[in-house]
C-alpha cells in the first residue's frame, strides 16, 4: 500500500487558547499517584519504590502490581501507624532502620524513592529531608529521592510526573562544548523505546536519551541546549523542571497511531533541520504498517460515538487518535487536568462540537453520559461496572496506560483496545 506522505502541519497557534472547556470541581473518581509505581518499577530496573503510607496504600499497589513470585519485588510499603507529633522524631529513626535493612538485603538497589501518601502522619513527615539524610548515609552506592503519590495531591499518572520531576535535578549538566542528546521524556515500554531509538537513528538523530532511563546510572545530561519531546501528556511538573534546567520543549502531538507517531517524529525532524526525505525514509514503512493494522478496527468503529471520563490525562490524545484515525465521534472528552500548551496540537485536531471537560463532578458527568448514549465509554474501574449494568459498553481506562500503545507497531493494539469491547457486545447481541 502506498500512502501519500506529508509532513504534518503544526496546529494553528490560536487553537489552544480558543478551545472552550467545561471546568468542573466536584467529586472525583480516580486513582492516586501511587499507581505509577506499577509501571515505573518495571522501567527503572535498579530502582526501588518505598511507599511511606498506610495499609490502604499497601493494598493498592499490591493489588494493582500483582504479586511477583519469582522476582524480588521492587516496591514495598513502610506502614506508618497513627501517632502524635511527639512520636514523629522516632519515626525518622524507624524509617532510617527500614531503609538500612532493605539496602543491606538488596545490593541491586541503586536508587531508592521514598513515596509520600495521604495519612496525616505521613504528611507531617519531611520526606525531602529524610531522602537527603539517607542519601548522605548511603552515598555513593544508593541515591535516595522522594516524591508524593498522595491522592490529595496527585491523580493516577501524576505519580510518574512527580517521580520524573524529582529525577531532573539529579541529572548531570551537559559537558561544555558537547551537544546534549535529544531527550524523550515519559516512561515508555522497552519495546517502544527500542523502536523509537531505531527510527531516530535512521532519521540521522543518533544522540537520543530517554527519561526515565532503564538504569539509574544513565541519567541523561540536561541543561541549556537540551531539546525535549514529551512522550506522555501528563508531564507538567517534569516539563517545568526541564525548562528550569534550561532545556527547550519541542511542541508536538503524542506518538499514538500512524498519524500521531509521524507528526511526533516530524516535530523532532523540523527542529533539528532534518529533511522531509530523511524523515520519510525512516518513518514511511512503519506508517504503512500502522495504517494496515488500523484498517479492520476502523471498519468496525467508524461513526461510533465515544465518551471519555477523566482518568489518566491521555484522554485528549486518545480522542484525537480515535476520531482522526478510526473515524469515531468523541462526544465528551474529560481530562483531570488540561495543559493547553502541551496539548495544543491534539485539541486543534478534535472534531468541531467535541466537548472537552477538565476536572470532574462525577454525578453531573454521568448524567451527561446517559443523555448522550455513546456506543463506548472509557472510564475508571469504579464507574465501569455500574455503567455496564445500565447497558453501556465500557473500556477500562487503566488498560490504556498499562499497555504499550505508542508508536507504529503498537497502533493495531491500541485500536484493538477500543474495538474489542464493541466486538464483545456485538457477539453478545446486546
Ligand atoms: Fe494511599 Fe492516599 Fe493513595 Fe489511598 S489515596 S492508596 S491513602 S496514597
Amino acid at each position: 500500500m502506498n500512502l501519500p506522505f506529508r509532513t504534518p502541519a503544526p496546529a494553528p497557534a490560536t487553537g489552544c487558547t480558543e478551545l472552550p472547556v467545561l471546568r468542573e470541581r466536584g467529586q472525583r473518581e480516580v486513582f492516586c499517584g501511587l499507581t505509577g509505581i506499577v509501571w515505573l518499577h518495571r522501567k527503572m530496573q535498579d530502582a526501588f519504590f518505598l511507599v511511606v503510607g498506610s495499609r490502604t496504600c499497601a493494598h493498592l499497589i499490591q493489588s494493582a502490581a500483582g504479586v511477583m513470585i519469582f522476582a524480588e519485588p521492587r516496591f514495598a510499603t513502610a506502614i506508618i501507624d497513627e501517632r502524635d507529633l511527639a512520636g514523629l522524631s522516632e519515626l525518622d529513626g524507624e524509617l532510617d532502620k527500614v531503609v538500612s535493612r532493605l539496602l543491606e538485603r538488596r545490593p541491586d538497589i541503586k536508587m531508592l524513592f521514598l513515596v509520600g501518601s495521604c495519612p496525616s502522619e505521613v504528611i507531617k513527615l519531611d520526606l525531602k529531608r529524610a531522602a537527603s539524610r539517607l542519601s548522605q548515609i548511603h552515598a555513593p552506592r544508593v541515591r535516595v529521592l522522594n516524591y508524593s503519590g498522595s491522592g490529595i495531591e496527585t491523580t493516577f499518572t501524576q505519580g510518574e510526573d512527580a517521580c520524573l520531576a524529582a529525577l531532573v535535578p539529579f541529572s548531570p549538566l551537559p559537558a561544555s562544548g558537547t551537544v546534549p542528546p535529544l531527550l524523550v521524556a515519559g516512561a515508555l515500554s522497552d519495546v517502544v523505546e527500542d523502536q523509537f531509538r531505531r527510527i531516530f537513528a535512521e532519521m540521522g538523530l543518533g544522540n537520543v536519551a530517554f527519561l526515565p532511563a532503564r538504569s539509574s546510572r544513565d541519567l541523561p545530561p540536561i541543561g541549556p541546549g537540551t531539546r525535549y519531546l514529551l512522550a506522555q501528556p501528563f508531564l507538567n511538573d517534569t516539563a517545568r523542571a526541564l525548562d528550569e534546567r534550561g532545556a527547550r520543549h519541542i511542541p508536538a502531538p503524542f506518538p499514538l497511531g500512524a498519524e500521531g507517531t509521524t507528526a511526533w517524529f516530524a516535530a523532532a525532524a523540523g527542529d533539528f533541520g532534518i529533511s522531509d526525505g530523511a524523515l520519510r525514509a525512516a518513518t514511511e514503512a512503519g506508517r504503512v504498517r500502522a495504517k494496515l493494522a488500523l484498517k479492520p478496527h476502523k471498519e468496525m468503529l467508524r461513526g461510533k460515538r465515544i465518551f471519555f471520563f477523566p482518568d489518566s490525562q491521555l484522554e485528549i490524545p486518545l480522542a484525537r487518535f480515535v476520531s482522526q484515525e478510526l473515524g469515531m465521534q468523541p462526544v465528551e472528552v474529560g481530562t483531570p487536568y488540561l495543559h493547553r500548551q502541551h496539548l495544543a496540537q491534539e485539541t486543534g485536531q478534535l472534531p468541531a462540537g467535541t466537548v472537552v471537560s477538565e476536572g470532574q463532578d462525577v454525578e453531573k458527568q454521568l448524567d451527561r453520559c446517559r443523555a448522550a448514549k455513546p456506543h463506548l465509554v472509557v472510564c475508571g474501574l469504579g464507574l465501569a461496572n455500574p455503567l455496564e449494568a445500565e447497558g453501556f459498553t465500557t473500556k477500562w481506562a487503566i488498560e490504556l496506560v498499562f499497555t504499550p500503545i505508542q508508536g507504529y507497531d503498537q497502533a493495531g493494539d491500541l485500536a484493538r483496545l477500543f474495538s474489542r469491547p464493541m466486538d464483545r457486545q456485538m457477539r453478545l447481541g446486546v
